[in-house]
């Protein structure tokens, strides 16, 4: 599937991955990058096969949620680095989901991290690079028309929903989903989710050890950066398959 799309010229590119526009209009390519950033672009790197690992995790998830009926932008596999997905408008609100207290929240509130929460918590922010993606709430989204009152309450249902689904999906592959971030695009009035979801996006601890598999390796300077990314994907495939 999505292997009959031709790649035509790039119209966005972005830290860590590249849109190219295709021959049919409402489908895109996205090629991941091995490209790093951290800390509104402070910190700037590579990591080896990155690229190919968020393509094949991003995959593997978007699959498995549109088997629970989630609605997404994914169309297809088209490469080792490319994914195709059905061209969208991005919503300016990053959804961020959290089942275990890290980074930003444990700064913010004074929290340990690892401490498990009671329920999950559901946050939003402003994707904006040049402000660093500020938190914003309902109000802020509203009065600045980022999104509409419609919008803002299917994102936080989806995003619940697709903590859910995803919190299991990571578990099966000895993972602990301790939090990520989605993104959202409207597509002929839907809502779809977007973007990516990936040790880039997403904090990922072993299971049994709390063993940190995700980007908080290259932001914290841990070492075994593409060890992990090559583990998670290592791991996701034999839980969920290897099929094409
Ligand atoms: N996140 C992301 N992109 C961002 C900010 C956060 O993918 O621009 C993810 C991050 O990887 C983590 C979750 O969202 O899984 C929550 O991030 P947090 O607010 O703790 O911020 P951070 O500590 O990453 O700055």
């Amino acid at each position: 599937m999505g292997g009959a799309v031709v790649k035509k010229g790039r119209i966005y590119e972005g830290k860590a991955k590249v849109v190219y526009e295709t021959d049919d209009p409402s489908t895109v390519i996205i090629e991941f990058k091995d490209d790093a950033t951290a800390f509104d672009g402070k910190k700037r790197g590579t990591i080896g096969g990155k690229g190919e690992a968020c393509a094949a995790i991003t995959a593997r998830a978007f699959e498995y949620l549109e088997s629970c009926g989630i609605a997404t932008h994914y169309r297809g596999w088209i490469s080792r680095r490319e994914i195709a997905a059905r061209r969208v408008r991005i919503l300016p609100v990053e959804a961020v989901v959290r089942n275990v207290v890290a980074g930003s929240l444990a700064k913010r509130l004074g929290l340990e991290e690892g401490l498990s929460l009671r329920e999950p918590v559901f946050e939003t922010y402003y994707k904006s690079d040049e402000l660093g993606d500020p938190m914003v709430n309902d109000y802020h989204i509203l009065a600045l028309g980022l999104a509409t009152r419609e919008e803002i309450a299917v994102i936080e249902r989806m995003s619940l929903e697709i903590n859910r689904h995803l919190t299991e999906f990571f578990d099966k592959a000895g993972l602990r989903l301790v939090d990520f971030k989605l993104e959202f695009g409207v597509a002929d009035g839907d809502i779809l989710l977007a973007d990516e979801i990936s040790p880039d996006t997403c904090r990922l601890w072993d299971k049994e050890s709390l063993t940190k598999l995700d980007k908080d390796r290259f932001r914290r300077d841990l070492g075994g950066v593409e060890e992990a990314y090559q583990e998670v994907v290592r791991r996701v495939e034999l839980a969920h398959g290897m099929a094409r």
